[in-house]
């Protein structure tokens, strides 16, 4: 029997691993110059924990967790997300008790039961950050600065970021029952979901795609004048923050995020180089969760990327230029000569230079035939001779050209060429 992938996942191949490494290193490299530190939490909770972070009327809550009932009867859901889990570490482990804010980064899978597409997967990679413990804009503003840094690092052209303010939990109910009362004529003519989401969750109605609820929208007040005073003062002084540290961004009235714990700024980073999928980064301000989970009162910003995502669009790009290889083949000419060629190698390695053996075979023929399978970019060609005057052959696999030299001259030549490569 040919077993086959579960659906909305993917292997991810070895040829993929550039991109890769270079996302992951460049995220850590960046998110210290934040000073951020790296926290692992398990990829799977109880259930309560997302049920009462994310909300019992969210999309992911309602239909996208992986939940399943485990051998001791406990409910137990593979984490769809990372800020609720690294909310509850927070609390668990009594960070609040440090001094100073928690600045944390994270980096792993998550799942969700959603329709595959491309750029949308079951199981799914997310590099994310949380920043736990103050509650000023210029928090907000650095930390989206920290992502535009970051996407820039990376190499990635063509990104927006997409900003707005839904308020403190004080404006919500102001700015829900103008969006009933906008909806009111048409709520019986839509989608049983859509009805739904307008009576538990009506600030999601905002960013529906359906043509029924944007045509009865089109005339809603801008969101921002329906803030509280100090909550339109905090966006205005966001975005001054911004200014200040040269990150464009557009303030879209219509972005209000699909989970229910944000407040006050939420962001989403897109990229111009995707197709329906076209966001990369999703975010924002969360002061009421950690409370929420049985936490003191503490206020929160942090976002997270999507990598699959994010190497869709460097590899649209292809401008990047990742990693060569930098191998070396060591190619012992007689099965006599195979112990010299483990020497050679092992010499190398030990100094930091990649050797790959093969000694099934023997004769120079079939070794430079694996060589380049390998894609080496250098040949060690060592038989008798080479043995008897103390020298080896150097093949360059990219021109052809070949040379004799000095076995105490290996190390020395290899480590100058390879640094032009
Ligand atoms: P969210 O947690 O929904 O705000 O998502 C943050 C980012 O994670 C998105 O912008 C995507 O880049 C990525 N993402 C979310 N869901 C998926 C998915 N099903 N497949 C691949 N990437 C995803």
């Amino acid at each position: 029997m040919k077993h086959t992938i579960p659906r909305g996942t993917k292997d991810i191949l070895p040829s993929e691993m550039p991109y890769w490494h270079l996302i992951e290193s460049n995220s850590k490299k960046i998110f210290n110059l934040y000073g951020y530190q790296e926290i692992r939490t398990p990829i799977f909770e109880n259930t309560p924990l997302f049920e009462r972070g994310i909300g019992q009327d969210s999309d992911i809550v309602k239909k996208e967790m992986y939940t399943f009932i485990d051998k001791g009867d406990r409910s137990i859901t593979l984490r769809p997300e990372g800020t609720a889990p690294v909310a509850r570490s927070f609390i668990n482990n009594g960070f609040h008790k440090k001094s100073g804010d928690s600045k944390l980064y994270y980096c792993g899978p998550m799942f969700r039961y959603e329709r595959p597409q491309a750029g949308r997967y079951r199981q799914f990679h997310q590099i994310g950050i949380e920043n736990i413990g103050t509650n000023h804009p210029s928090i907000d503003a650095e930390t989206i600065a920290m992502a535009y840094h970051l996407f820039e690092s990376i190499g990635l052209t063509k990104v927006k970021v997409l900003i707005n303010s839904i308020g403190s939990q004080t404006c919500r109910p102001q700015i829900e029952s103008k969006i009933k009362e906008y909806i009111h004529p048409v709520l019986s003519s839509l989608s049983e979901d859509n009805q739904d989401k307008v009576m538990k969750n009506p600030l999601r109605i905002l960013d529906s795609k359906d043509p029924t609820i944007q045509s009865h929208l089109k005339k809603f007040p801008d969101i921002q004048s329906l803030l509280r005073p100090e909550s339109q003062a905090y966006f205005k002084s966001v975005l001054s923050y911004l200014d200040a540290q040269n990150v464009p961004y557009q303030v879209t009235p219509t972005l209000v995020r699909g989970l229910d714990y944000y407040t006050e700024t939420v962001f989403e980073i897109i990229s111009d180089d995707l197709g329906a999928q076209n966001t990369i980064c999703g975010g924002g301000r969360y002061n009421n969760l950690i409370k929420e989970l049985g936490g003191q009162d503490t206020p929160a910003f942090g976002f997270a990327f999507g990598v699959e995502r994010m190497i869709l669009i460097l590899e649209q790009q292809n401008t990047v230029s990742l990693e060569q290889d930098k191998s070396v083949f060591i190619a012992p000419i007689g099965k006599e000569h195979q112990n010299d060629g483990f020497k050679l190698a092992n010499h190398l390695r030990r100094h930091g230079i990649p050797c790959m053996l093969d000694f099934t075979k023997n004769d120079l023929s079939p070794l430079l035939k694996k060589a380049n399978k390998t894609n080496a970019r250098f040949t060690l060609i060592s038989g008798q001779n080479e043995v008897n005057n103390q020298t080896v052959i150097l093949k360059d696999m990219k021109s052809g050209n070949q040379e004799t030299i000095d076995r105490n001259k290996i190390l020395e030549t290899l480590t100058e060429r390879l640094s032009y490569v």
